[in-house]
């Protein structure tokens, strides 16, 4: 008799598969691929059972596969830059990648210490400039497609992070991501973008390819980010001023055109004086409007500064209804954005809404909810700016349609009437990747006195960090005071030049890692087209909601732009995608900022490693969030116990007996009893694996067989040795994928020599279908097609003896009464129905 001791057994295992080479994967034609992925993480102190779950998840999975004949390719890495190192490094004094390789090595014996089977060879850190030169070489690639350029823009500058932030990045209406009480500022800055927008149409579109096997929330959010709409620029006609042109706006709401009740003018709009001219208002006005241009309102106080607005005393025509509406300036129309000019549709716009009812223009509903109480206009406190619940009223012919009709048929009208043009307009912005902090990828360009901005050539790259910065976390960019970086030489006439000191958006890094991976140690290009060729698309992708916009749209973005290299063929880099639950503890997400965490090498010196693991599968399903327990570990504990002591008592009795194909003659109803239940699990387990995800209730059924085995003991007694061993070797391969270490330990008890990780998954044979099957089945009896009763009858009974027993149920028989049966149908084991007249 042994104990079950996983400190002994895992380290035995994890000893055997690394000198087996196990995991180790090379592109193989003659098997089907499958690239199994969890997100890599960002190694910042130490790993708690929190992050544990999406690599257990990722795991069953590569494992499952593994024993289905794929060639599985299930690596890890680091994602090494960003300001969290810098920072720390600046608090303890020492260098970012001695804080970060720390990390690394943290994560690293955590993860290995959980037998998670990567192919560590495979392993890449973005920090090293073996990884972020191709960084650099993809940033030159997109400078020459003029897909990267450099403009003066106004920013989101958190003050905490000393640096810029994209606009991904801001969050909660003006919050730092990752200071979430920083309030996110505005500065104008000369910055590097990646244009993100040149693909807006192919990230909308291509979110097509992904439904059904990418989360539907995830497409949503990923759709709203970038924000398609049907646009028009319409013109109204100035009614009252003789020879002024027509007034240009801009709107993506046309269908609610019936509803303008006044056109506005930014201060600075250049028909502003025209229309004054001999106006009844411009004695009142112009005071006004002198005023409004020194305090012209900055974009980021938008939505909140006061409105302030000025009648110009001129009428302008709605192209549509022919109406005259007045034309007012109003401070928060800016020159910068569209047109300059807006139409007021105060009952669908909230900002609209606010400047009329202070100035005392009329509103106007034209798109009425389709549930609950109609809108009245004298009574709304707030504009009714939904779009999706609507039908459109008091819009002359356009009435009853949804505005995303409307909006179609009213665009195609104004085109045809020559006073309007159709645009598609995107709320996604281009990319800022610059960041003047040091611990992320050189941004490869120089500047020359005489030849301006030039890109560093190829083959000087990497163009690497400097070795010792002066890190304060104040003033500008570290790198910009490292003379020895900034200085160098032109590429083009070898004279004096400067480089540039921005860094890139460690977004960056992650868009393209999961490449590399195909081809680590690539040093003569990112990676070999044709061994991505073949491992791409990756068929599982695993990791948080929270990246659902930020890191998934920015790598969709770099496939395309890779596709469009000739560097892949593919159009999407995912397949699926899978969005894990979280860990919590007393109500909360598991984070060590909050101090709830469970060490996970404390965890695997407590129980073990297959435990931690077991527990993590079996406490919910995958997608739910997890509520931690030490109760259930203790649970997940003791079964792993009992499953061992059931091996270790019959192992020896059984391990020479061969159980593959053993006689089903003349089996005893105790050993048919076991077999059947055996095969149905692994049925059900099987499913749950491939097409469910469900692991909680895969492993529920696994404790169940568990409990049947143990109800049957003792098993000698009426079951022989090949039925035994069948039945504990089947029991032992479906537990693998998730506690691996104490699947192989029992695999070798019961006399397999040759390691679990050759054994395929079981499926069963005809011969074993049949031993599978229930001996007694339940049959829905319906009368003229209604279910009236059930009954339970031996499996595969013939149509003659299940008749008169469904005639002898008074609940059928009530219902045929004085009747005829016409026709009788039979579906063995399924059901049967009587047709009576
Ligand atoms: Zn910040
Ligand atoms: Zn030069």
């Amino acid at each position: 008799m042994a104990d079950y001791n996983p400190q002994e057994i895992e380290a035995k295992w994890q000893k055997r598969w690394a000198e087996a080479r196990v995991f180790e994967t090379e592109a193989d034609s003659t098997k089907p691929k499958y690239y199994v992925l969890e997100m890599l993480p960002y190694p910042s102190g130490t790993m708690h059972m929190g992050h544990m779950r999406n690599y257990a998840i990722g795991d069953v999975v590569a494992r499952v596969k593994r024993m289905r004949g794929f060639n599985v390719l299930h690596p890890m890495g680091w994602d090494a830059f960003g300001l969290p190192a810098e920072n720390a490094a600046i608090k303890n004094n020492t260098h970012p990648r001695v804080w970060t390789n720390n990390n690394i090595a943290e994560f690293q014996k955590t993860l290995r210490r959980f037998g998670f089977s990567y192919d560590w060879r495979r392993e890449i850190s973005t920090c090293e400039p073996e990884y972020y030169r191709w960084n650099q070489w993809f940033f030159l690639r997109m400078l020459e497609k003029g897909l990267a350029y450099r403009k003066k823009s106004r920013v989101n500058w958190c003050p905490k992070c000393c640096t810029v932030l994209a606009n991904e990045q801001v969050i909660n209406g003006g919050y730092c991501w990752r200071h979430e009480d920083t309030l996110v500022e505005s500065r104008e800055l000369e910055q590097w973008f990646l244009k993100t927008t040149a693909y807006a149409d192919q990230l909308v579109d291509d979110l097509k390819e992904l439904e059904g096997s990418w989360p539907e929330r995830v497409i949503t959010m990923q759709r709203n980010w970038i924000g398609r709409s049907q646009g028009a620029k319409l013109k109204f006609a100035v009614a009252d001023v003789k020879g002024a042109p027509p007034i240009e706006i801009f709107t993506t709401r046309i269908d609610t055109i019936y509803g303008a009740t006044a056109i506005i003018l930014a201060p600075t709009h250049p028909l502003v004086a025209k229309l004054l001219e001999g106006s009844p208002n411009r004695a009142e006005a112009e005071p006004q409007l002198a005023q409004m241009r020194q305090t012209s309102v900055k974009t980021a106080d938008l939505a909140t500064a006061e409105k302030v607005g000025v009648f110009t005393g001129r009428h302008a025509t709605n192209p549509f209804s022919g109406e005259k509406i007045p034309i007012w300036v109003g401070n928060f129309v800016l020159m910068e954005y569209g047109t300059g000019a807006i139409m007021a549709v105060p009952a669908h716009d909230e900002r609209d809404f606010e400047f009329c009812r202070k100035y005392d223009l009329p509103i106007r509903v034209v798109i009425q909810p389709r549930t609950g109480e109609p809108l009245v206009e004298e009574t709304m406190t707030v504009a009714f700016s939904e779009d999706e619940n609507g039908v459109l009223v008091k819009s002359a012919e356009f009435n009853g349609l949804s505005p995303e009709e409307a909006i179609a048929k009213m665009t195609a009208y104004a085109e045809k009437k020559g006073f309007g043009k159709g645009e598609i307009v995107f709320r996604l912005r281009d990319w800022g990747i610059s960041r003047q902090r040091y611990w992320g990828t050189p941004i490869p360009v120089v500047y020359c006195p005489d030849h301006g901005l030039q890109p560093v050539p190829d083959k000087d790259l990497p163009v690497p960090l400097p070795p010792n910065p002066k890190l304060t976390g104040e003033g500008e960019s570290p790198l910009a005071s490292t003379p020895e970086f900034v200085n160098t030489t032109c590429p083009k006439c070898g004279g004096p030049a400067k480089r540039e000191t921005d860094t890139m958006d460690t977004f960056v890094d992650s868009s393209w890692y999961f490449y590399r991976y195909c081809d680590p140690h690539n040093d003569k290009a990112p990676f070999d087209p044709a061994k991505v060729a073949y491992w791409f698309p990756i068929d599982q992708y695993i990791g948080g909601i929270t990246h659902a916009i930020l890191h998934l749209l920015y790598s969709r973005f770099w496939c395309k732009v890779m596709r469009d290299l000739g560097l892949v063929k593919h159009n999407e880099p995912i397949s699926r995608l899978f969005t894990q639950g979280m860990i919590q503890k007393g109500g909360v997400t598991m984070s060590k900022s909050r101090g709830n965490v469970v060490g996970a090498i404390d965890m695997a010196e407590k129980y073990g490693a297959d435990t931690g693991r077991l527990y993590t599968l079996f406490a919910a399903p995958p997608e739910k969030d997890l509520e931690w327990s030490e109760e259930s570990i203790e649970g997940s504990w003791r079964f792993l116990n009992r499953v061992f002591r059931l091996i270790d008592k019959h192992g020896p009795a059984i391990r020479e007996t061969k159980n593959w194909n053993f006689d089903s003659k003349g089996m005893t109803d105790k050993e048919r009893d076991l077999i059947r239940v055996t095969y149905q699990t692994m049925q059900r387990v099987t499913q749950d694996f491939e097409t469910r995800w469900h692991f909680n209730s895969a492993i529920a059924q696994i404790m169940e067989l568990t409990n049947d085995i143990y109800l049957a003991e003792p098993l000698e007694n009426g079951v022989r040795p090949e039925i035994r061993k069948e039945v504990l070797q089947i029991l032992t391969l479906l537990l693998a994928p998730m506690t691996p270490h104490i699947a192989e330990e029992m695999w070798e008890m019961l006399g397999n020599t040759d390691g679990l990780w050759n054994a395929p998954w079981p499926i069963l044979a005809n011969k074993q279908l049949e031993l599978a099957k229930d001996n007694e089945v339940e049959i829905p009896v319906q009368v003229n097609g209604r279910v009236r009763a059930t009954l339970r009858v031996p499996a595969d009974i013939s149509e003659a003896d299940i008749v008169p027993k469904a005639l002898a149920i008074p609940a059928v028989a009530r219902h045929l009464d004085g009747k005829r049966i016409v026709k009788q149908i039979y579906v063995p084991n399924r059901l049967l129905n009587l047709v009576v007249q």
